[in-house]
Order: structure tokens, then sequence, then C-alpha cells
């Protein structure tokens, strides 16, 4: 029998270029049971993660935490949100570097319910072109940040991807813990 998501870490290696060179043995089952079939192993080794990340404040967040991994030779943890239509799903995204540059990152399902419902926002009547935190799944509404407990509709749905300023913190916060952990490398 096959393991279900919740039994999966789905992990790639990226080298030092950043391409994935390799895929965890779950792979393939986790894009398609994520309706991703263009995701498949086959069709992503060899490529730039970067293709594959959507927004450049995700792609900047993403960057700068390979970027600390690799020059404090640390790992990064933080956790993140990926819901579906029907189920709030929360996730650990654990980056580990190598000595060659390379990087191991693993996405594990921490948490998994079904959401509070199935009720949809038809429309955000003052704001129209929202944005969702990649991280968090908060929606952008005007100047505000919020966690809905509906989903708009697919018409209404966030039209683009960013970090919201309190995912970013949380990230600046590790990065910083990283910085400030005392090294065992010996300095010549
Ligand atoms: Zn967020």
């Amino acid at each position: 029998m096959e393991a279900g998501l919740e039994d999966i870490t789905n992990s790639y290696t990226l080298n030092e270029e950043d391409r994935i060179v390799s895929v965890g043995p779950h792979w393939d089952q986790y894009a398609m049971e994520e309706d991703a079939p263009e995701s498949v192993a086959d069709k992503v080794l060899g490529r730039e993660i970067w293709d594959f990340i959507e927004g450049h404040q995700t792609r900047d967040y993403l960057f700068g935490i390979f970027h600390v991994c690799r020059i404090e030779y640390e790992e990064f943890s933080a956790l993140y949100r990926c819901d579906t239509p029907d189920l709030y799903r929360l996730f650990r995204l654990i980056v580990k570097p190598h000595a060659s540059g390379m990087l191991t990152v693993d996405h594990a399902l921490i948490e998994k319910r079904q959401s509070a419902g199935i009720r949809r926002i038809a429309a955000f009547p003052d704001h129209h072109d929202t944005t969702r935190c990649s991280i968090c799944c908060a929606f952008q509404i005007g100047g505000k940040w919020i966690d809905l407990e509906v989903r708009p509709e697919p018409g209404n749905f966030a039209k683009s991807y960013s970090i919201c300023p309190k995912c970013q913190k949380t990230a600046q916060q590790e990065i910083d813990r990283i910085k400030a952990k005392p090294k065992l490398r010996s300095v010549n």
C-alpha cells in the first residue's frame, strides 16, 4: 500500500546553481495527488527551482533563505500553509545545506484538517486585486492581511502571491538566529 500524503515528507535536492538534481521517492505520487502532472520528476529534473516559484517576493524570500543556509552552513526551518479548496494544511519547510553548496529542501506535512466551510465570498467590494501570502495563506485586502475562513470565488481569487509582513519578520528572526549561532569552523 502506498503511503498517504500525511506520511510523506516531500523533498528535492538543488545543486549550487539551484537546479533540481534529485527528488524524493514520493515526488511523483505527490504531484499526481496535487493534480500537477506537469510537475512529475521527469519534467522538473535539471531545471532551476525559480521556474516553479510564483511571485518575485516569494523568490526573494527563498533566495535569502538558501543564501544564508549556504553561507552559514546551517539548517533553516519555517512553518507554512498550503491549503486546498477543502483542506487546511500546515507544512514545515526545512532547508539543509551540504558541503558542496547543494541544498536538500523538505516539505513535511504537520497538520491537515477540513476547512471551516466551503462557503465562498463572491468579491471584496473595496479591493479587487487581492494578493495572497505564499507562506501563511492570508489574503491582502486593502491594507490588511487576513486569514479568511471562507474562500473567495475563483474569479476573485488572489491574482498574485507575496509575503506578508508577519511572515517576513518570522523568517528574518530565524535568519538572525542562524547568523548569531556560534560556528564550529576554525578561523585562521
Ligand atoms: Zn504570511
